[in-house]
């Protein structure tokens, strides 16, 4: 019997984090209050090996098997479920009593490939790892000791499956547990409900279970597996019939299709040989043309040397016309040069006469004003000097009237000498008289103070 390791939950239901269920032992049951999640133990391992019914697994729509978030807890992104099987090599002993047991026809055990050569599904890498033909010492047909089976389904609704790591179609699962009694709707899963739903089943319902738990299921389901292949083998003779008839219809045509090609080839070799002969004759002709040609080149090659030489010639010759042109341009240049600074030189000597003949002009005016001005000038002059005569003439007069005067002044001022001496005289006198008067007023003073005392 194959045995089932260790169960992986992460994000699957109530199982947010990744938990592990290690089976060391045998286990005869778990206990756990109501809603603590023995059921969801239970819809993991149906899910994992492929259950496709959302209401099978208690829920609405697939994606209610990832963790939805509690209180303190946000929603997760991805459910992953693991199964590990142990997967030793068994000795030949339990192998021989195995094969007994379950009397494996050879033809069997090869339809495992050929089952999964037949999908039209994408290739999944996982096709090789399984393989009944060489794996033939362990219970699972994959060349490995541990065999991990593992399911995921993200949020955006992508999902695969995955053996040892590496991506699997749902098919290559089922083959996988082919004939051993695991599976999501094997008796092997007895879930909560399913022993009421045995007992009340009708007679027909309970022979399947009887009838899987008896191995006679997976005989069944290889007599269907049979009939299909039959099917497909029936289908595939009428399609080879259809293409021997339409095969036979083409080799009439192609047996024309031959003589006509036969036909093809003779004309195909007369055609070359005249084209041949064509050929020559056109070589022949060109040859000749080109004799004439060549001669023709070669005076013309002649020709346009010289024309090259004469076209040298006059290039010189313009060069050096070229190089006068220059020069006179030169000259040209310069004299218009010189003829434009001549005419400034015009122009500016024409303002210079305008600007000299009005300076004249104003000139002229100022010698009339001055003539006038001399006219008036020599007419005062003339008054003046009779002035003059008349001035001195009075001047003498006031200078024999300054003499008398003057002799009078100085008369005058003897006199006033005369009175300044006798007045000097007098204050001298009158200063003595003050100063006897004094010394009297101090003899009285004593005088009428010796009275006094
Ligand atoms: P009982 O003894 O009544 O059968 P049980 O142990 O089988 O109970 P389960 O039915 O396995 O319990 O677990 C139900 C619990 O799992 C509920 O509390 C439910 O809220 C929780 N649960 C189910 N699906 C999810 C989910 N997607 N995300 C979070 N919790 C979930
Ligand atoms: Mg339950």
């Amino acid at each position: 019997m194959i045995r089932l390791a260790k169960l992986t939950l992460a994000g699957f239901k109530s199982f947010a984090d990744r938990t592990e269920f290690t089976f060391d032992a045998p286990i005869t049951g778990i206990v756990g209050p109501n809603g603590c999640g023995k059921s969801n133990v239970v819809d993991a391992i149906k899910w994992v090996l492929g259950e496709r019914s959302a209401k099978s697994l208690r829920g609405k729509e697939m994606i209610d098997v990832i963790f939805s978030g509690s209180a303190g807890r946000p929603p997760q992104g991805m459910a992953s479920v693991t199964l590990t099987f142990e997967n030793p090599e068994l000795d030949e002993a339990t192998l021989a009593a195995l094969r007994d047991r379950d009397a494996i026809d050879p033809e069997h055990a090869a339809s495992g490939e050929d089952s999964s050569a037949d999908l039209g599904d994408d290739p999944a890498e996982a096709t090789g790892l399984i393989n009944r033909s060489t794996v033939r010492k362990r219970l699972l047909p994959v060349d490995a000791d541990i065999v991990e089976v593992e399911r995921r389904l993200y949020r955006d609704g992508a999902s695969h499956y995955l053996i040892n790591s590496r991506r699997a179609r749902l098919k290559d699962i089922r083959d996988l547990f082919l004939d051993t009694g695991v599976g999501a709707d094997a008796y092997s899963i007895i879930e909560q409900g399913k022993v009421d739903s045995m007992l009340l089943a009708n007679p027909v319902e309970r022979r399947t279970f009887f009838e899987e738990a008896a191995g006679v299921a997976r005989f069944k389901a290889r007599r269907v597996e049979s009939q299909r292949r039959l099917e497909r083998a029936e289908t595939n003779l009428v399609r080879v019939r259809e293409q021997l008839d339409s095969t036979e219809r083409r080799l009439r045509l192609v047996k024309g299709q031959a003589a006509k090609a036969r036909k093809f080839v003779e004309l195909d070799s007369e055609l070359r040989a005249l084209r041949a002969a064509q050929a020559f004759d056109q070589y022949d002709d060109l040859r000749q043309r080109l004799d004439g040609l060549t001669s023709r080149l070669v005076s013309l090659e002649s020709e346009r040397s010289a024309a090259a030489a004469a076209l040298e010639e006059a290039q010189a010759l313009r060069q050096e016309a070229e190089l006068a042109r220059h020069d006179i341009m030169e000259a040209q240049q310069s004299t218009d040069r010189e003829r434009s600074g001549h005419q400034h030189r015009s122009a500016q000597a024409q303002q210079r006469a305008a600007m000299t003949e009005r300076a004249l002009g104003e000139a002229r005016a100022a010698l009339a004003e001055d003539a006038t001005r001399r006219t008036a000038a020599e007419q005062q002059a003339a008054a003046l000097a009779s002035e003059e005569a008349a001035l001195a003439q009075t001047e003498a007069q006031l200078a024999t009237e300054s003499a008398a005067t003057e002799q009078q002044l100085r008369d005058l001022s003897a006199e006033r000498d005369a009175a300044m001496s006798e007045v000097a005289e007098r204050r001298l006198r009158l200063a003595e008289r003050r100063a006897s008067v004094g010394s009297i007023d101090r003899e009285l003073a004593g005088i009428s103070a010796r009275l006094d005392s």
